[in-house]
C-alpha cells in the first residue's frame, strides 16, 4: 500500500514537494528526479520545460472562479501570509519532461520547492523512489 497522494507530482495543482526554496529547490528537484525509477526499475532522464503558476492557470479558465475573485483571493493571501509565506497553491511549480532509460515510459512531473510534503514517488502505477 502506498501513501502517495492522488495524482502526486502529475499536475499543476498536485505537485510533488521538494522543499528548499529558491536557494536549494532546483537542486532538490534534480535529486528527486534522480531517485525516481520507472516500473522496470530504470532511472530517468529529465529536462526542465519551465514553470507554471496555478493562479494564472485558474484565471485562464477552469475552476469556475472569475478573474476578479482570483485576484481578490491572491491579495487576501498576500496580506495574510506575506510574499515569502504564501501557501503552496499560490506558488509556481516547475515542470519537467521525464523519460526513463528503458525507453518504455515517459511522463511530465510537476514540483513545488516552497513547501514540505510527503517523500513519495509520482502517482503512476509501478513508479518508485529509491533512497
Ligand atoms: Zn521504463
Amino acid at each position: 500500500m502506498s501513501a502517495t497522494p492522488k495524482n502526486y507530482g502529475l499536475g499543476i495543482t498536485t505537485p510533488a514537494f521538494v522543499p528548499g526554496g529558491t536557494a536549494e529547490g532546483a537542486a532538490n528537484e534534480k535529486k528527486y528526479l534522480s531517485r525516481l525509477r520507472c516500473p522496470n526499475g530504470k532511472p530517468v532522464k529529465f529536462s526542465r520545460r519551465g514553470s507554471e503558476n496555478p493562479m494564472v492557470q485558474a484565471m485562464m479558465g477552469g475552476g469556475g472562479e472569475s478573474k476578479e475573485e482570483i485576484m481578490a483571493e491572491i491579495s487576501e493571501a498576500l496580506k495574510k501570509y506575506g510574499p515569502s509565506g504564501m501557501p503552496a497553491k499560490y506558488r509556481s511549480v516547475d515542470v519537467y519532461d521525464v523519460k526513463c532509460t528503458c525507453g518504455e515510459h515517459e511522463t511530465t512531473v510537476y514540483m513545488n520547492m516552497y513547501e514540505a510534503g510527503p517523500d513519495e514517488p509520482i502517482d503512476l502505477p509501478g513508479w518508485t523512489l529509491v533512497d
